[in-house]
């Protein structure tokens, strides 16, 4: 751990994090020089994420010095949350905010109408997010099929697909210019009359590279395919039935391809709308890792509480109790004891308002954008480092106590974050659209942002707090990292504190650890150790499926998370996991089965 001291500020920052920030997210001069440092990034961020404070502030009555004194007080706030590693803003926040581009979204849906120029619109308009750092989705369920009729020329449409191939041409190009790789979601309807095509349009060429792919599923497939029954694909353009298939064999479609390489996902379409806070605008599709159901040209502005960090030390925890007095006298702390729930609170409440000043402060890519992020100011506070706060509190993964600890971190986070958005509604109005919103049409609760919670993937955010990213297990305990040309193992520290305080550590055990990657077969680790440092791959399907469903309980938009199947997984394993996950009320499904595709990101015992 490197340490940078400023002010008596201090960012803790690994190598890992710091070759990232360098290459990407902090200022460079033209010679391609940092000329900031971490601990300046995060002062900018803060900074400017504050700045509407004034404004705010001013249009409540408050003179111009009580406001600006609101404004500092927060960019405190703001400052202290990032520093400590508690709450990271997306990506393109830190990388943007109060810079000349000052884009801050991570997830944009552009809709793609049923003509060349909605296509080709929504081509550009593409190119200019990727540009910026922001992933898109498309719906491309409108399209006609291919080999339909086109009237003006009386040629025939190449359908979705083959328009699909010319969004990801378009993406190749650009990431060559922007600031990291552009990243997109292609979604079909299950009903749409190309759908075998799309299920199989990534596996046996090499046009699709830039998109993750969905299928959109409907509770009307899902019926019939329990009840096997013959399911119709339709024309987009007329409603006309152009073909009847079996339901269970375009399932098995599915599920093939998704066993053979983790594609297609699913999305369950009917679900998403149901939850759709604004009715008015429909969803048809998702941000790249799937997790923000948006409407087309809507954003949103992700943020994430490393929940590690909240975790109180057995001492601490005791005191806690002690001051608590309870009635019933001294026990053993619990679990939900072990967590310091007033500083969760209180971060919840400013990562909120931080979420909804980044509205504000968005440079929006588009004025349709822009009109319809303002208008709904869909917000995603989500969670990282939950891995970490099981294996700190001594609770495995797959347990009944790591479901219930995952219901009572996403529950009070969730209510914490509605309470914000109506506290800030009082303050700043309630949304543009909200008046067609069932917000006012439920319950005629006034709030601030149209969705306050989603859990994003984090893939470098956890990197720079330095936790396991959002709600996955572990990858690996340990993994051995070349370096100078020798292979030195590279252990979870917290594993090497408890290897130590427990009196099992040695030089030799951790390379044997680095060499499995896990810790399960190691017999010099004791048994209960071996249990709770579980790894992804150890979880079963339905122990991760039982985890996305927890969190998706008291989540506003959707879940990122894979669930993993060992490379022996069976294609039926594969069906039941899919079906398990619509059972438990989850919104979507994205699958990997360990070795199924020729370039794994991360392999076990070996160096990422
Ligand atoms: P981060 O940790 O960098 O903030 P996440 O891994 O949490 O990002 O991803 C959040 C969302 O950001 C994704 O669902 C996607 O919409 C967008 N995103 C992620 N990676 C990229 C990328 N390389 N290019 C464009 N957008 C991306």
């Amino acid at each position: 751990m490197e340490t940078e001291r400023h002010d008596a500020q201090v960012f803790e920052v690994n190598d890992n994090a710091l070759a990232v920030l360098e290459k990407r997210y902090l200022k460079k001069n033209e010679a391609g020089d940092a000329i900031e440092e971490p601990i300046d990034m995060f002062r900018r961020v803060a900074g400017t994420i504050a700045e509407p404070e004034v404004d705010f502030g001013i249009a409540r009555g408050l003179s111009g010095d009580e406001a600006r004194a609101v404004s500092e007080e927060q960019e405190k706030r703001f400052l202290d949350l990032m520093l400590s590693r508690k709450f990271m803003p997306n990506s393109p926040t830190l990388m943007n905010a109060g810079r000349e581009l000052a884009q801050l979204s991570a997830c944009f849906v552009l809709p793609v109408e049923d003509s060349i120029d909605s296509i080709y619109d929504t081509l550009k308009h593409q190119a200019v997010i990727h540009k910026s750092g922001g992933g898109t989705g498309f719906g491309f369920s409108k399209l006609r099929p291919k080999g339909d009729v086109v009237s003006s020329t009386m040629g025939v449409s190449s359908g979705p697909v083959s328009f699909m191939s010319v969004f990801d041409a378009s993406t190749d190009k650009i990431k060559q210019g922007g600031t990291r790789r552009g990243a997109n979601m292609g979604i079909l309807r299950v009903d749409h009359p190309d759908i075998e095509g799309f299920i199989t349009c990534k596996h046996d060429n090499d046009e699709i590279n830039n998109f993750n792919i969905s299928v959109a599923i409907t509770d009307e497939f899902m019926e019939r395919a329990r009840a096997d029954l013959d399911f119709d694909l339709k024309n987009p353009r007329d409603g006309e039935v152009i073909k009847t298939v079996r339901a269970q064999d375009l399932f098995r479609k599915i599920v093939e391809g998704a066993w053979l390489n983790g594609e297609p996902g699913v999305v369950f379409i009917d679900r998403i709308n149901a939850d759709n806070p604004t009715p008015q605008f429909p969803i048809e599709a998702t941000n790249p890792c799937s997790e923000a159901h948006l409407p087309a040209y809507d954003s949103c502005n992700l943020g994430s509480i490393n929940l590690e960090r909240f975790v109180l030390t057995a001492a601490q925890a005791e005191e806690k109790i002690a001051q608590n007095g309870r009635a019933s006298g001294p026990r053993a702390p619990k679990e939900t004891d072990c967590v310091d729930w007033v500083a969760l609170k209180e971060c919840v409440r400013t990562a909120v308002r931080f979420l909804d000043n980044v509205i504000e402060q968005n440079d929006y890519p588009l004025a349709e954008i822009a009109r319809m992020s303002r208008g709904n100011r869909r917000i995603g506070l989500g969670v990282m480092g939950f891995a970490d706060a099981l294996v700190k509190l001594g609770v495995p993964y797959d347990s009944g106590r790591a479901l219930e600890l995952a219901n009572s971190f996403m529950e009070f986070i969730d209510r914490h974050a509605w309470e914000a958005s109506r506290d800030l509604a009082e303050e700043r109005g309630v949304f543009a659209n909200w008046e067609g919103s069932v917000h006012n049409a439920r319950d005629g609760r006034r709030v601030r942002n149209a969705t306050v919670t989603t859990i994003a993937p984090t893939g470098t955010i956890s990197m720079i707090a330095g936790c396991s990213g959002g709600i996955e297990p572990l990858f690996a305990v340990a993994f051995l990292r070349r370096q100078a040309g020798m292979e030195m193992p590279d252990v979870n520290p917290e594993f090497v504190k408890i290897a130590k305080d427990r009196g099992f550590y040695s030089e030799d055990l951790m390379r044997s650890v680095a060499e499995h990657g896990s810790v399960r077969d190691v017999e010099e680790v004791p048994e209960d150790v071996r249990r709770v440092w579980v790894t992804s791959q150890e979880i079963s399907p339905e122990d991760h499926v039982n985890m996305q469903a927890a969190f998706q309980k008291h989540t506003s938009m959707g879940i990122s998370k894979t669930i993993n199947l060992p490379n022996e997984a069976t294609i039926q394993d594969v069906a039941d996991a899919y079906t398990l996950t619509y059972s438990v009320g989850c919104k979507g499904v994205a699958l990997y089965r360990d070795g199924s595709r020729d370039e794994q990101v991360l392999s076990k015992g070996s160096a990422p």
